[in-house]
């Protein structure tokens, strides 16, 4: 059995049956613009070629353990179970603008045990396949779209770190910006990593157009190694490297993540590293204020004050630097990285 998603093994099959091609057309369609629930529902095929697809194909691996939407309905956030008993989550983010995000995993659980984060504390449970990555779009698309609503953005800010599931992250873009499947703009999809160097040179050829997220943190390496414990393998010396020959190649601006911790990275005295790290290059900073969330408050980490993140900003433009301070969504549904599945 493969997922109804897996389009080369889908295609293979007909081939080998004899059904012609626009055949995959028509279920291509009913997938990803009519969002059918199941193959029951694509009318457009005969039913031999539906009893074919249920004998060979399955439409959906994930369930929903849950799905809660935030008292002000601007957030809803939908823990999935895996067909192997792990959970995952995606959060949907409804901006007063009208634009709507979607924030998917790529793994269960996560390797690179950055110390503030939730997903961190569970180690890697395992890869998700493309598939797994796809349904989570193609869930909140219906979803969305059910409510007279358009899934404009997909940030893989969920759990995983997407540069170690590169394979299936990258056929789940192709996937989700393909004109015939979800048709979304390559630069409102937007890939964030810790700094995987090697992910990071691939990203850049087959994506030049995806945007690329990169979780800074800390404006040295002391600090960071501190924090995140890729800095060890990826310093900052070879990231910001790799990250201007990626401005380079793209002429994209990367957006950097940065997460205000108090009394860890919020020195202000680290503004102005900050401005000096990124003066002269393409870069946009997004402050973070820490979220604390069951299982993330072991490190007794709080959340920077307001205004010394304001402060941040203001020494960044200084060094010409704009940036933004994400507005928290979500909070009274747990909606912070990894901090649904991990009270599972
Ligand atoms: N592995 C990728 C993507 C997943 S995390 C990465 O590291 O970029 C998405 C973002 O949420 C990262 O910037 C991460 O550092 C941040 N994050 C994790 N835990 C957080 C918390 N408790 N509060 C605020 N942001 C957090």
């Amino acid at each position: 059995m493969f997922s109804i998603h897996d389009e080369a093994q889908l295609t293979a099959l007909f081939e080998q049956e004899g059904i012609p091609k626009f055949r995959y057309a028509q279920i291509e369609n009913a997938l990803y613009k009519n969002f059918v629930t199941d193959f029951s529902e694509i009318q457009t095929i005969p039913k031999d070629v539906r009893n074919l697809l249920k004998e060979h194909c399955f439409y959906r691996s994930l369930t929903v353990d849950l799905e809660k939407t935030s008292s002000n309905g601007q957030t809803t956030k939908i823990l999935f179970k895996t067909q192997t008993g792990e959970f995952i989550e995606a959060v949907i983010m409804r901006h007063l603008t009208g634009r709507n995000t979607l924030c998917v995993s790529c793994q269960a659980g996560c390797p690179m045990a950055c110390s503030f984060c939730a997903t961190g504390k569970l180690g890697l449970l395992r890869n998700l396949e493309m598939y797994e990555i796809v349904e989570q779009i193609v869930y909140a698309a219906k979803l969305l779209y059910e409510n007279g609503a358009t899934l404009r953005n997909i940030v893989f800010m969920g759990m995983g770190e997407p540069m170690l599931n590169y394979e299936n992250v990258k056929r789940a873009i192709e996937i989700a910006t393909e004109q015939k499947k979800l048709n979304l703009s390559n630069r409102r999809v937007t890939v964030s990593t810790c700094g995987i160097v090697p992910g990071i040179r691939k990203f850049m050829t087959d994506f030049p157009q995806t945007s690329l997220a990169v979780s800074l943190h800390a404006p040295n390496d002391e600090i960071r190694k501190s924090i995140m414990p890729v800095d060890h393998t990826y310093p900052l010396k070879d990231l910001m490297q790799i990250l201007d020959e990626y401005v380079a190649k793209t002429n994209k601006r990367i957006f950097y993540e940065y997460i205000m911790i108090n009394g860890v990275n919020d020195h202000v005295k680290l503004a102005d590293e900050l401005g000096k790290l990124l003066q002269g290059r393409l870069a946009h900073v997004n402050f973070i204020p820490y979220n604390p969330g069951e299982g993330t408050d072991s490190d007794g980490f709080l959340p920077t004050p307001r205004f010394i993140i304001e402060k941040f900003q203001r020494t960044l433009e200084k060094y010409g630097i704009p940036s933004t301070i994400r507005a928290t969504m979500g909070d009274d549904i747990d909606a912070a990285c990894g901090q649904l599945a991990n009270k599972k």
